[in-house]
């Protein structure tokens, strides 16, 4: 299955939506609404933004791996 490499991310605060590329290779922690300024933080148990607020989750998670947050986050 290719990659998708855009996801629209909706901000919780305002509900703007706007689409932005993903890193293929890092997790974006914090992503700042272009329309109400927000900083926007990955949910608990979520390892990026993309995974909190996109339509579609990260490269990592689409390949099936682990992201870099599980291992980050790896306490009991
Ligand atoms: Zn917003």
């Amino acid at each position: 299955m290719p990659l998708v490499l855009e996801s629209t991310l909706s901000c919780p605060y305002c509900g703007h939506q706007r689409t932005e590329s993903m890193p293929t290779d890092a997790c974006q922690w914090f992503y700042e609404c272009r329309s109400c300024g927000q900083l926007l933080r990955p949910l608990p148990g979520h390892c990026c933004v993309f995974c909190s607020y996109g339509n579609v989750p990260c490269p990592p998670i689409q390949q099936g791996r682990d992201c870099c947050a599980t291992s980050k986050n790896g306490r009991p």
